[in-house]
């Protein structure tokens, strides 16, 4: 075990990446890096830190904002609870510990969206406690390196990998141990084709000696995603548009978009306009298009979603409570990706492509 962590601290020592969160200590930033990173390319990643702190370079100035604004910053990303959940974390962090970060892992633990391994991330390169941060690039490197079979999504995995992580970490560095590992992880010892040749651990890894690096590490459940079928109404009186927030318990919520009618079925463009138009009363509109459906995948979720496009009279007698934006102001509103590329086709806002 020493011989593989004195190997991969010296890979890490020679390969880790210039990151701007990389060298900090501060909880904060430290923090931050690790939302925005979980379910997020450091690529993508690194553009929405330095935009966070260069906007909210204190705990404070995050915890003073709107939440409005907080998921306009976020918008693209996806995740959305994560940008909820550093919202009112902050809000915490102010009010309960005079805007200091608390510095022990069960504290940290306790704010919202903050799981095991976040904690440990921060309670590891901020404070030096010697917890493992456990992730999916120590499941592969673990199983893989160890040869452990027993699936990563299992109790008794889960249960497995947290304990060898708590013998190997180091009491010395475990900050740098932490990041040493995942580092490994996310750069040498890749989910696909990793480069074993430039291993510094290949000849006493488990998964290479016996041919298993595809297999390894084992899942027991498949993730299933559930098909939906979104129809939106861009309601357009010439200067103004129609939006709402999403505020039921469900995927972008606190997210705007525009009137939405869920179907469980896709319906063809005919049959979407056999129904009367919701959302407004009377005859003087026109259907200027239905767009072709575009499919959007989340992790759990397939969207299919098709755009009606209404020119409408100003005076339009609106039944439904929409909030009426001049479509100057569109860009202004956080809406999810999938209705960003919506706007971009329709150009009501700049393409970012
Ligand atoms: S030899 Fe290959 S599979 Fe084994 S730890 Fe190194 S990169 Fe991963």
């Amino acid at each position: 075990m020493d011989n593989f962590r004195r190997h991969i601290y010296n890979w890490y020592s020679i390969n880790k990446r210039d990151l701007p969160w990389r060298n900090s200590k501060d909880a904060y930033k430290i923090w931050l890096s690790e939302i925005i990173l979980q379910q997020t390319r450091v690529a993508q990643g690194t553009s929405y830190y330095l935009r966070f702190i260069e906007r909210f370079p204190t705990v404070k100035h995050l915890a003073q904002a709107s939440e409005d604004e907080v998921l306009k910053l976020w918008q693209g990303l996806g995740y959305y609870s994560r940008a909820r959940n550093l919202h009112a974390s902050a809000k915490i962090i102010v009010n309960s510990y005079n805007s200091v970060f608390p510095n022990s892992y069960n504290d940290i633990l306790k704010l919202k969206g903050i799981g095991p391994y976040t904690s440990a991330a921060i309670a590891s390169i901020a404070f030096k406690q010697a917890y493992p941060a456990v992730d999916g690039n120590i499941y592969r490197v673990f199983s893989r390196y160890f040869g452990i079979k027993t699936p990563i999504d299992s109790t008794a995995g889960k249960k497995q990998f947290q304990e060898l992580a708590e013998v190997l970490i180091s009491k010395k560095d475990p900050g740098m141990h932490n990041q040493a590992l995942m580092e490994f992880g996310a750069l040498q010892c890749t989910p696909k084709s990793p480069d074993c040749k430039k291993c510094p651990v290949s000849t006493s890894c488990f998964a290479l000696q016996n041919n298993l690096i595809d297999k390894l590490p084992i899942k027991e459940k498949k993730t299933k995603q559930s098909k939906r079928y979104f129809n939106y109404y861009l309601i357009d009186d010439g200067t103004h548009v129609y939006i709402k927030k999403r505020t039921a318990k469900d995927i972008w919520k606190n997210l705007y978009e525009l009137p939405l009618v869920e179907n469980t079925t896709e319906l063809s463009n005919e049959g979407l306009l056999q129904n009367e138009i919701p959302f407004f009363s009377g005859n003087d509109f026109n259907i200027k298009q239905v767009s072709a459906a575009k499919k959007h995948v989340l992790s759990h979720q397939i969207i299919y979603a098709k755009l009606i496009y209404i020119e409408v009279n100003p005076n339009i007698n609106i039944t439904s409570p929409l909030i009426r934006v001049n479509k100057k102001d569109i860009s202004k509103f956080a809406v999810p990706r999938l209705l960003e590329q919506f706007f971009e086709d329709f150009n009501l806002v700049n393409s970012t492509k």
